[in-house]
């Protein structure tokens, strides 16, 4: 079926992840753009700009891979403010660091963390993201719970994500697109069809626009706010830690 996913034990599942971005890294962004022509880059913006960073801010991009948002955030935060880019995957993380150093952001430390333990201080960070990162994480109560510990009283968790399309139209369009034309694109593009049907696998998977919200909720969030993007294949949920 394809959900048959949903069936692997967690350790399976974690195992296969880090199978997938390992396999993927060199070619991520090259895919990105090829499978969402261009779209995601559309997507990024709107979170960047939701998010705020002004300068003097400390930022935590979780999930970060090849770090397309911590590099704004590093831009928009200044000299004065720090970011951090994190990732699970070190492949990923590896490229990530070579791109931040590409433009110049050699300031910003590439950590190799778990988003569902993550290694800072309660309290410490005014604005957490992770963009196309929760639906990979096993446990994702304890990654909103460990996001929320590390944010600042006031602070902003963003997660942008795929999400559920809103109508039925969109909906039939969609599967069609992901279920048979991504996973020819990894073949032909990555060699690679397996990580690419994971992939549309992964996004059925996750958890749709209310679920998430109230997930956040129970994480200790307060006011959180969703923005359906492109019809709601993907959404931006919007929390504060009070
Ligand atoms: N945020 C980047 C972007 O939007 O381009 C990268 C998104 S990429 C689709 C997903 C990332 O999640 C991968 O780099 C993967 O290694 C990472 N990831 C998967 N499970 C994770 C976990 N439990 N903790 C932290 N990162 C994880």
């Amino acid at each position: 079926t394809h959900f048959g996913y949903e069936q692997v034990p967690v350790g399976e599942k974690r195992q296969r992840v880090a199978g997938v971005f390992t396999s993927v890294a060199a070619k991520y962004d090259l895919m990105n753009d090829l499978m969402s022509l261009g779209i995601h880059r559309v997507w990024k913006r709107f979170t960047i700009d939701l998010a705020g960073v002004r300068p003097g801010e400390k930022v935590l991009d979780v999930a970060g891979g090849t770090g397309d948002l911590t590099r704004e955030f590093a831009k928009a935060a200044g000299p004065k403010g720090q970011v951090i880019l994190s990732d699970i995957n070190a492949a990923m993380l590896g490229e990530g660091r070579k791109r931040l150093v590409d433009h110049g952001l050699v300031q910003v430390p590439a950590v190799q963390a778990n988003a569902e333990c993550l290694p800072f201080a309660d309290d410490s960070f005014d604005c957490i993201t992770i963009g196309f990162g929760l639906r990979n994480v096993t446990d994702k109560d304890a990654a909103l719970r460990s996001m929320t510990r590390c944010l600042k009283p006031g602070g902003r968790l963003l997660v942008m994500e795929f999400s559920k399309p809103q109508s039925s139209l969109l909906s039939k369009v969609y599967d069609e697109y992901s279920f048979k034309l991504l996973p020819l694109m990894g073949r032909l593009v990555a060699r690679d069809e397996d990580s690419y049907r994971y992939l549309a696998e992964s996004i059925r998977m996750h958890p749709d626009q209310a679920t998430l919200k109230g997930m956040m909720e129970n994480a200790g969030l307060a006011r959180v706010q969703v923005y359906n993007l492109s019809g709601g294949i993907v959404a931006v949920h919007r929390g504060f830690k009070l």
